[in-house]
């Protein structure tokens, strides 16, 4: 800890839970036989103040720009890489259109129960908690499995999204239309 706190020149971590997901990170550096680096925790604790979905330019703008760490935007992605593959955060597929810095995120390691609407154009999320929802998977039994928490993800298309393709797509008909004409 003391050579990592002189290598960052991070502060020690200010929580039980930020000490358990550098614990979680660490044993699977050392399993791949990865290095701890300082970029990798400076990507950590940024996930780690981050609230709801985030993009791979969020995490690296909060890194260079409020935690004044200088780091390459594919040392923060592949560090996100790095930190999905150790289930500590979870990747939204459905955003993606093959392009990296489109892709949302989410992280794992909070404990607690929501749902969220998350929209596959703009990513946007729309976290709610719903009683019935919850009841219902409480009371799913299986083989003795205890549920502690859980996140449920609906995804679809936001209204602003959508008014954007409808206009879109009333705009697109009429050029066709006086195509035609022509
Ligand atoms: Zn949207």
């Amino acid at each position: 800890m003391a050579e990592k706190k002189e290598k960052t020149g991070a502060e020690p971590p200010k929580d039980q839970l930020l000490e358990d997901v550098y614990r979680i990170f660490e044993s699977y550096l050392r399993m791949c036989k990865m290095r701890r680096t300082p970029e990798r925790y400076a990507v950590i604790d940024a996930v780690h103040q981050t609230d709801g979905i985030f993009t791979v330019d969020q995490i690296y703008n909060h890194i260079v720009g409020k935690m004044n760490f200088h780091l390459s935007l594919a040392t923060t992605y592949n560090t996100l890489d790095l930190l999905e593959k150790s289930h500590l955060i979870l990747r939204h597929q459905a955003n993606w259109k093959g392009d990296p810095r489109l892709v949302h995120y989410e992280k794992c390691f909070v404990q607690d129960v929501h749902h969220n609407f998350v929209c596959k154009e703009c990513g946007n999320t729309f976290r709610f908690a719903d009683k019935s929802l919850m009841g219902a998977i409480n009371r799913i039994k299986r083989a003795g499995f205890r549920p502690e928490s859980y996140t449920l993800f609906v995804y679809g298309t936001c209204a602003r999204c959508h008014n954007r393709q409808t206009k879109a797509k009333k705009q697109e008909s009429k050029t066709n239309k006086r195509n035609i004409e022509k």
